[in-house]
Parts: C-alpha cells; structure tokens; sequence
C-alpha cells in the first residue's frame, strides 16, 4: 500500500469501535423495507453526530448526504441498504424479521466511510464529490404492502433504489457502487461478477366459490386447485425457457381464508419473473400468465394479475471493476480477492436499476456464515464485513477522485448506458405494470379471456 492508502485505512481504523458498535446494533433491530425507522434513526443521530447535514427521504426511511471536494469533478454514489428480511424462525428473529442477507453490515459500513471522509486529509488531492445514501427496501417482499404504498401515493416502485431515482436523488450523480456482505468461508475476502438478472413481481389471485368440503363440493368451485392447474402448467413451460435468458420462476401460494371444511374460494400467489434481459422477463411473463389464465378458465375459477416492475439486470462496468479488484488487492492481497468478470448471478438487486444508466458496480465481502436468506445466517467476522468494506470503498473513491477525477472521467466517459436517462428508463419499467381480471364468463359459461396489455 502507498503511504496515502494507508492514511485511508487509518482513517477507518479510527472509527472501528463506532462501526463495529453499529453492527451489533443493526443486527438487533431488523426491519422490513420502507419501516427501517429504527436503523434509520440510529444513522441520522450517528451521521449527525460526524457533522453531516442530511437529507432526508422524509415519507419512507432512508437519508443520502454528499462530501464535496470543493473542486469540480463527477458524483460518485455510495449505497447501503437498511432492510432485513421476514424470516420468524431464525434463532434470532425480532418481531418476525432478522438481517439474514446482511444490509445491516452495508450501512453500519457506510458510517464507517462518513467517519473517515472526515478525518484529516481525507479528502486531500481528490476532485468531484460523494454521496452516501441509506435506502431503504431492497429486499422486494411485502407486495401488497407495498401496493397498498403506491396506492396511498407514498411510493411508486417496491425497490428503494428505483424509488430515489425516481425522486431524483441519483439526478446528478455519474457513477456509483456498493458492497454486499455475505458466506464466502475463509478463502476470500472479496468477490466480483459480471452481474446479475433482473427481475418483475407478480401477485395472482386464483377466485373460486366456497362451499362445505365435505358435504357440497359441487356448489364450489376451488381456487386452490386452479392455484395448482396454473402452477403445473408454468413448470410445464420451463423447458421452453431458454439457458441464456437464465430465467427463473418461483411462486408461492399463500392460502386466504383457509379453513379444511371449505372449499377455497381464493388463493394468493406471489411470484417474480426474474432474467437476464428486460426483453425475456416479459417475453416469459406472457407465457407464464397465458397459463395462469388457461389454468382459471379449465377450472370455471377467475384469476387476478397483477405485476409490477421489479429491478432490472445488473450489469457491472468492466473498467470499473479492474480499478476496484486492483483496490481490493491492495487492501488484503491477490490471493483473497477473487474477481470473475463472466459470472452471472440468478438473483436480482435494484443495484440493477442504477446500472441501466450509470456505470456501478456491486461486489461482495466476506464476514458472514451460514446461508442468505436462511435461518442459520449469521455475522461471524464483522471486522470483515463492515471495516474493511469501508476501507476497500474509501480506497476505490481515492482512486477514481484522485489526479483530478481522472479515472472516474475515463470510466464514465466509455460507459454505454442501457437508457440515455432515468426518466427513459423509467417509463420502460412502466410499461411492465399490468391489472387483468383475465377470465370473464357470461350467462351461458362462455368466456373471455384477457392477460395482456394490448
Ligand atoms: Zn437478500
Ligand atoms: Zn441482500
């Protein structure tokens, strides 16, 4: 490392109790997105305490504030996410949730980088500014929750990243990162891909007639099993789903007035369609409720669609993440740093959303055991997962706002953007939201079906 690194990485270690401290305390207060307040009120008091003046998302959690220089140059965005996951059963669930996928590190490392942004010649030599951004709800659970959001008018999109693009809050910023922590056993202590698919949400409501289970099956008219007809055909439709699409469909049946002596007259499934492209999570998505639909109509049942845009693929700049994995490298050595620039991920992040119009990157740091999203998740290494996922950041905004900004310019000025903005990109989300009843019978039996919007 350069003696200017090394100020960096001492900057961090200055703040390494507070940062470690904001760890075990986020882990202790796990809540789902857009009802972060009590992760979000922890931040506010300990970024004000630093001596930041924050902005405030206001209506939903979440806070962003920017470092400038005082010399002109691009806005790089930091994020760290605030949600946790509802996950009851792990050993340490607080009121039904837990931060099994770790964002709690992300943040408690984001106070880790306001700290050493202030410490002395921090900022020295650098040009452009930065902007540290909490936000919320990156997890895309809840949805009808979140519907119920949109139609109070307090969100538009269920993602918290698309929801401050759509607010303006990356307007003026040019490029951005983040770091998620996850299980990476002893080997490495970063990672990098290529990216990840994007995905949409779906809820499907399957409508039946109750009746007695027992005695008058023939008066009703059982949405379980249309629930189930539908299922059958989508997993029927998987081999027409193509490798390079990498698509993925994964429902869940989530029973309403649910009692064993009546037959269901409703059944909720949520979903999403998840991919590699914008292009294939629709193409597939209009199979996929074709069938749904199909399913309804064989039964004499009704069905609700309803989708909504989910993120979209996130797909990482290259020259981004050679400056980053060189960064990493300097940080802890070749040998822990893993970079593949042809890994894809099946998962989907609203990261994604950010690089559709300005080159990001998200890699990964090591510091928690177990599995993501299960209940035997925990953070073994905060040192890890927090502390040196602010120096890594701190190194990488040195690089690319060092000598003028130089690298920052270069990798943003080669950047091709998937949309020329955010408003274009937003309306391409748009176009994704859908509100059928797809199976309308007459007086005689015979339908009308309709799952598309055209
Ligand atoms: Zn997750
Ligand atoms: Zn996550």
């Amino acid at each position: 490392m350069t003696n200017r690194q090394e100020l960096i990485v001492n900057n961090v270690d200055k703040n390494k109790q507070m940062v470690l401290d904001a760890e075990r305390w986020l882990w202790a207060h796990p809540q789902t997105g857009y009802t972060e307040w009590e992760a979000h009120n922890y931040l506010v008091e300990k970024f004000e305490a630093l001596g930041y003046e924050l902005q405030l998302a206001g209506n939903i959690p979440g806070f962003w504030t920017d470092i400038d220089t005082g010399k002109p140059g691009p806005k790089l965005a930091i994020f760290g996410e605030l949600d946790a996951l509802d996950i009851a059963n792990h050993p340490e669930s607080v009121n039904g949730m837990t931060h099994c996928c770790g964002h709690h590190g992300q943040v408690a490392a984001l106070l880790g980088i306001a700290a050493g942004l202030k410490e002395p010649g921090a900022l020295d030599g650098l040009s452009g500014s930065i902007r540290l951004i909490a936000v919320p709800a990156e997890e895309m659970i809840q949805l009808e929750f979140r519907e119920n959001l949109r139609k109070e008018g307090v969100i538009k999109y269920n993602g918290g990243k698309v929801e401050f693009m759509h607010r303006g809050v990356l307007d003026d910023c040019q490029i951005a990162m983040m770091v998620h922590g996850g299980n990476m056993g002893d080997v490495y202590d970063f990672a990098g891909s290529h990216g990840s698919n994007g995905c949409m949400a779906k809820t499907i409501k399957f409508k039946g007639k109750s009746s007695h289970a027992g005695g008058a099956p023939h008066l009703g008219v059982n949405a379980q099993y249309a629930a189930m007809l539908g299922l059958q055909a989508c997993n029927d439709l998987r081999e027409t789903f193509q490798e390079k699409d990498t698509v993925r469909f994964h429902p869940i049946m989530m029973g309403v007035n649910v009692a064993v002596n009546i037959i269901p007259d409703e059944m909720k499934i949520e979903s999403y369609v998840r991919g590699g492209s914008l292009e294939a999570i629709k193409r597939e998505n209009k199979k996929i409720n074709r069938a749904l639909t199909g399913a309804a109509l064989a039964m004499g049942a009704g069905v609700e669609l309803c989708d909504r845009p989910g993120y979209a693929p996130e797909i990482h700049d290259d020259a981004f993440m050679k400056l980053i994995e060189q960064c990493c490298i300097d940080l802890v050595g070749a040998e822990r740093v893993m970079f593949d620039y042809t890994k894809w991920g099946t998962g989907s992040s609203d990261f994604g959303d950010i690089t559709c119009v300005m080159p990001g990157v998200q890699f990964s740091c090591a510091g928690a055991s177990g599995t993501g999203h299960g209940i035997d998740y925990y953070i073994t290494d905060p040192n890890r997962l927090c502390v040196n996922s602010a120096k890594a950041q701190l190194l990488v905004t040195d690089a690319l706002l060092c000598n003028e900004a130089a690298a920052a310019k270069e990798i943003i000025a080669n950047y091709k953007p998937q949309f020329d903005s955010i408003p274009e990109y937003l309306k391409a989300i748009d176009e994704i939201s859908l509100d059928k009843d797809a199976v309308k019978y007459d007086e005689n039996g015979n339908a009308v079906v309709d799952f598309q919007n055209i």
